[in-house]
């Protein structure tokens, strides 16, 4: 095996082994065949999740570890308990586990014995060959396992489990993500709370010496997590005979935790680190490749807006005004970037504009998909309101706001993950030669809620049997699977099971669903069933077909699909109890958000001229049609902070503000677009050329350009500069 050594980002001394970190390069074939034992061993013999595990699990991350804590945080201080935490340090974890370790561990799991005699011929019998700066050199590892090896993970979780599965019971919890530990306990009183963690954390040093794993005191964080202000005496904890210190606050995969579950100290840094990726990103790019809005609004949303919003699941509901003004900045320092308007423009109008949501509400519209994203896999131990002042948890917070967001009667069944082995060879084989297969055509149709499907089975040229069926609230992938479902309920009633049956579907998703083994939610398991009920008598094949390519049979049933749909108009049945695929909640909770943001929008003192302009906010991708001079201009216009009368007069003195003109009115860019008339003419050619296709933000500033306007900004701007 190859190692390659990669630079860790941030340290000080690059002369020092350990800011590198080792990635094994191994053979595919390898990784391939791990990745099989891999599925074996979780498929046989982890069915269910390691206690307190949440690396390298599935449906569980860093924002379930993150959020159970920060419950338990909450539940405790809300209530007027305090909750004392040790955090460990593991150095160098996956580069120190001993063989044995990992063999006993195994064969805990009970593990067959030949899977665990070739892992372990893996680890022993590897050589490293390491190249640096010309430097070779082949070694005979005597412990530790592959970095970037595909078994690794789930072998150090299991290591991991045999620790904390110590604490299923007691007084004292753990929380493991890969190589993190943390413990904790909640009480009334620190010194007796310190008295029953003590134990566990002499449990961690035998059990890391007894493993070869070890922990550095000084990188370990101890905190007393508590509301209370008063300064106590804390308890006296001793990592392997070293007197922990305590601190206000600690970072926990990423997110900064203060004692009080404040988030002002996370919100700081992070703002700050944002800043500081923005310009530098904003030069950088500005040198190499020329600054564009596009690019901007690209380095901003795909690089330093994630940044921000990384954890916003526990924290976004937490904030305090400063905290929410500290966000709000970096969004309009990108703003400023891209639209390079007069400083006093305000970031709602600006917002509007691009199109760009208050970051405030992206970090909700995160914070709540990540919960629905895991809020049948967490579970909260307490009702979510603290006792003491009533505030409330996050999770309790995140519930409130999905009943205020997503008001309609959403379907909340958890995802259903059900496996169906369907042999396909079972069937027999002589019909296989049957000379002329039967064709059946499935389609399915979507027009706004209404949804049609449809099939018909077809002998050569003749139609001998069709369908179509009409519902509502469906999704299109379900109305698919429906119309397959449908075929084959068909064919097992009616069906010839001396003759074969195609079965052509034009949707990849549905026959791929079909094909598959996983059923994931009721109709797909209806489905599965019925298809392994129908091949057991007579021989079914499911093809994909491409759409709309003057395939008859599908034309037919596509067609029939849609008078389906039609038909749906007049019904009011809503198939129920389909749980909602991830990228539907995320749809709808966005258009909730927008909401939200429309709401504010309306009801803001500032902003008037543009919200004229722009009375309904919506999400745009103005940066890539417009460039940087076109966004300038239409900054001004829109905002009316540039060279118009209503706003010059803020801070020069200018007496007449009138629209010179009409005479009529006060002259701002909203009077001049829409309202004067001496400009109807104009205004008639530039609508004609919106009406025409020309994009509504292009003729607005088009209109601007015209000989009139442009002596008018110009009269304008020699008010400012008096001779
Ligand atoms: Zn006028």
């Amino acid at each position: 095996m190859k190692v390659v050594f990669i630079p860790k980002a941030g340290k000080s001394d690059y002369a020092l082994a350990k800011s590198y970190r080792p990635i094994t390069l191994s053979n595919f074939i390898l990784k391939g065949l791990e990745r099989l034992i891999q599925w074996f061993i979780l498929e046989y013999y982890l069915k269910e999740p390691l206690f307190r595990q949440h690396a390298y699990t599935k449906g569980r991350s860093c924002d379930t570890a993150l959020s159970t804590f920060v419950d338990d945080v909450e539940k405790a201080i809300y209530n007027g308990r305090y909750l004392l935490a040790v955090s460990l340090d593991c150095s160098g974890a996956f580069d120190s586990i001993k063989f044995d370790s990992a063999q006993s561990c195994m064969e805990e799991k009970g593990i067959p014995k030949n899977i665990i005699k070739w892992y372990m011929n893996i680890l022993q019998h590897r050589t490293v060959d390491a190249e640096v700066q010309s430097f070779r050199a082949t070694v005979k590892p005597a412990r530790g396992s592959p970095q970037g090896g595909v078994l690794s993970p789930l072998i150090w979780n299991l290591i991991m489990d045999g620790f904390l599965s110590r604490f299923q019971q007691g007084p004292v919890k753990v929380l493991g993500y890969a190589d993190d530990i943390l413990l904790y306990i909640e009480g009334t009183e620190p010194a007796s709370m310190g008295e029953l963690l003590q134990p566990a954390l002499d449990d961690v040093i035998k059990w890391g010496n007894y493993n070869g794993l070890t922990f550095n005191p000084l990188k370990t964080h101890t905190i007393l997590f508590t509301r209370r202000r008063c300064t106590l005496k804390f308890p006296n904890l001793t990592l392997d005979g070293t007197k922990l210190s305590y601190s206000d606050s600690f970072r926990y995969l990423g997110v900064e935790i203060q004692k009080s579950l404040s988030w002002t100290k996370h919100i700081t840094e992070r703002a700050n680190k944002c800043k500081f990726l923005l310009i530098k990103a904003k030069n950088i790019i500005s040198t190499k490749w020329g600054l564009t809005p596009e690019k901007m609004e690209w380095v901003y949303k795909a690089i330093v807006r994630p940044k921000l919003t990384y954890g916003a699941m526990i924290w976004a509901q937490g904030l305090n005004k400063q905290d929410n003004a500290k966000i709000q900045k970096i969004q309009r320092l990108a703003l400023l970037a891209i639209l390079r308007p007069l400083r006093s423009t305000p970031t709602a109008g600006m917002e509007a504009i691009m199109g760009w949501m208050p970051l405030k509400m992206h970090c909700t519209e995160i914070g709540l998909c990540a919960y629905l994203r895991i809020k049948t896999l967490i579970t909260q131990r307490w009702d979510g309101i603290g006792k003491m002042s009533k505030v409330m948890g996050h999770i309790h917070k995140w519930a409130k706001l999905e009943d205020n967001i997503l008001s309609s009667n959403i379907p909340r069944q958890p995802k259903i993950s059900e496996k169906i082995w369907i042999d396909q060879t079972i069937a027999p084989i002589a019909q296989k030669h049957f000379e002329r297969p039967l064709m059946m055509y499935t389609d399915a149709s979507k027009e706004r809620e209404n949804v049609g499907y449809a099939w018909c089975a077809c002998d050569g040229d003749f139609l001998i049997e069709e369908k179509t069926q009409s519902t509502k609230g469906m999704t299109i992938h379900h109305a698919e699977l429906m119309a397959i479902k449908e075929a084959l309920s068909w064919i097992k009633q009616n069906g010839n099971h001396e003759r074969r049956t195609i079965i052509y579907s034009d949707s990849q998703s549905a026959v791929k669903s079909v094909n598959g083994i996983v059923a994931n939610d009721p109709i797909s398991l209806e489905l599965l069933t019925l298809l392994k009920e129908v091949l057991s008598k007579t021989l079914v094949e499911i093809r994909w077909v491409k759409g709309h390519s003057n395939d008859t049979g599908n034309e037919y049933a596509d067609y029939l699909a849609r008078e389906g749909a039609k038909e749906a108009e007049n019904i009011q049945t809503v198939y129920p109890h389909l749980p909602l695929s991830q990228k539907t909640i995320k749809q709808m909770v966005h258009l909730g958000v927008i909401d939200r943001w429309q709401s504010c929008w309306n009801s803001r003192g500032d902003c008037n001229m543009t919200r004229l302009f722009i009375p309904t906010v919506r999400e745009n991708k103005l940066s890539t049609r417009l460039n940087q001079n076109e966004l300038k201009n239409l900054a001004q216009i829109i905002t009316g902070h540039g060279l118009f009368k209503r706003h010059l007069r803020h801070w020069n003195d200018i007496q007449d503000i009138y629209c010179p003109l009409c005479g009529e009115d006060t002259e701002d860019p909203w009077h001049l677009w829409d309202l004067c008339p001496v400009l109807d003419e104009q205004r008639a050619s530039i609508n004609r050329e919106i009406e025409k296709g020309l994009l509504w933000e292009r003729g607005l500033i088009k209109f601007f350009q015209k000989e009139q306007l442009c002596i008018l900004r110009a009269e304008n701007e020699a008010l400012l500069t008096p001779s």
